[in-house]
């Protein structure tokens, strides 16, 4: 008996992003050993990732290492770099793809979520999403290397695409709007970067529902100062290489297509013995436990409780409370129920405008940019990165000239490219030997 109350608990926590993070930190001194487990070795901040896309930032400004991060937790007992591909709640394990097992005995996921195409994955690699730093780094190659392109003929580069205006879609498509219509006009000699159409698609009849209608109606605003065309009403019907079909019939030729429409919860939470809802997460209880298993949490966006939104202050919350609720455990004391606290929401519009909405009191422009700004340098993780981020922004402002992070990385294929002026039809999708750009070999 004594030998069992001096046995620590060990809590396994799936996924280092924003719940997982916190749930770990908000454990720092408690009688417990924890194993965090992540498929990569850093931690990264989603919010700003449309800046690396769009080539303000690097992609060290925003990632940092979990390792660095929790170096100087005690009560750590390992982290394991590796991909879940497994739980067992009977056994009460984790099974790694490397094919590794590890007990727990509390589990807390925190896996996050991906794209949600709604039931077109096959629009994928035509229409690509943004959740990591590849990703990121993909849609800023595609970017330059359509201005590249189209400097080769001259003109005016094919139009850019993002579906979805809700907070990511609306600030990718006025940072693409601010880099190509603005940033890089002096650097090109014969086309005319300043003319590309900027287009904003949305099944919606607002942008921003998130927020209220009088931001909505201001960042639309902001958005078409810009030169962003905003096509409200209207939903995807089609994607296929170097074209995005309407629901109205409209036939844009795009140079590239952003899928910014939703997303769904990770595939791990069909391992856990619980309720789905509609988009693929765990439906869970109200202290965040399985309904079936009190030893699981589950938080962030793979969990569905109430209306709470799949951002960052909710994953945040979510990650602490789990974290209390296995204190209070330990302290033999009852459990509480999870309440997301709404601190408002915001959303930015190219360099140095945005829109923001804290309780009933909405800013807008300058004023709700610098608060903007503010809550993402607090929130980012490192000390280095928001000295770096912050110079960025405000040699951004100053000089009006973006720090030009604007790489083709990846193998050399800048000239195979080619813009839709000279894109061959549409190949047919049924044909398996089509061709796109994007699919030959690298
Ligand atoms: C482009 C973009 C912009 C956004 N902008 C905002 C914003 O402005 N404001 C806001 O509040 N929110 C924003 N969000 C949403 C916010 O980033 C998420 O709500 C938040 O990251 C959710 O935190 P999480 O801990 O649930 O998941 P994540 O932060 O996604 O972390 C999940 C972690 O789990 C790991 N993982 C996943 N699967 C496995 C596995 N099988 N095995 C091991 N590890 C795994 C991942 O590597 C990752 O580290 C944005 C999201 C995106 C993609």
């Amino acid at each position: 008996v004594i030998a069992a109350a001096t046995v620590r608990p060990h809590v396994v926590v799936v996924g280092a992003g924003f719940g997982g993070l916190n749930a770990v930190k908000a454990l720092a001194g408690a009688t417990v050993d924890i194993t965090v487990i992540d498929r990569r070795n850093f931690h990264l901040f989603q919010p700003l990732l449309y800046q690396v896309a769009t080539a303000t930032l690097s992609p060290g400004d925003i990632a940092h290492p979990i390792r660095s991060i929790l170096r100087g937790q005690r009560n750590l007992r390992e982290i394991r770099l590796g991909a879940v591909s497994a739980i067992d709640t009977i056994e009460q394990t984790v099974g790694l793809e490397d094919g590794t097992v590890v007990d727990y005995d509390y589990l807390i996921v925190a896996v996050g979520a991906t794209h949600n195409y709604f039931g077109h994955d096959d629009w994928a690699p035509d229409a690509p999403g943004l959740k990591s730093i590849e990703d990121a780094l993909d849609i800023r190659r595609r970017i330059v290397e359509t201005l590249e392109a189209t400097e080769r003929e001259g003109g005016s580069p094919p139009p850019f695409v993002v579906v979805g205006a809700g907070p990511t879609g609306v600030e990718l498509a006025g940072a693409i709007a601010d880099t190509v219509r603005h940033d890089v006009t002096a650097e090109y000699r014969r086309s005319t970067p300043a003319s590309a159409r900027i287009v904003l698609v949305d099944r919606a009849p607002r942008i921003l529902p998130s927020l209220s209608a009088r931001s909505s109606t201001a960042a639309a605003d902001q958005l078409t100062d810009l030169g962003v065309e905003i096509r409200l009403g209207t939903g995807v019907a089609d994607v296929r290489p170097g074209h995005v079909v309407l629901d109205d019939g409209t036939d844009i030729p795009a140079a590239l297509v952003i899928w910014a429409a939703g997303i769904a919860a990770s595939p791990l939470a069909r391992h856990l013995p619980a309720e789905l809802d509609p988009v693929g997460r765990v439906r869970v209880g109200p202290d965040l436990s399985l309904p079936a298993d009190r030893r699981v949490f589950v938080v962030g966006d793979v969990a569905s409780i109430g209306d709470t939104p799949a951002v960052a202050p909710a994953a945040i919350q979510q990650g602490r409370h789990a974290a209390l609720q296995i204190r209070r455990d330990l302290a033999g004391a009852p459990r509480t129920s999870f309440r997301y606290r709404d601190r408002g929401s915001l959303a930015t519009i190219g360099r140095g405008r945005a829109v923001a909405d804290l309780g009933g009191i909405g800013l807008r422009g300058r004023g709700a940019w610098v608060l903007w700004l503010v809550v993402h340098l607090a929130a980012l993780v490192g000390f280095r990165n928001r000295v770096s981020v912050l110079t960025s922004w405000l040699w951004d402002l100053a000089t009006k000239v973006r720090r030009p992070v604007r790489l083709i990385t990846g193998p050399p294929r800048w000239d195979r490219v080619r813009t839709p002026a000279t894109e061959p039809a549409p190949p047919n999708p049924a044909d398996p030997t089509a061709e796109h750009p994007d699919r030959r070999p690298r």
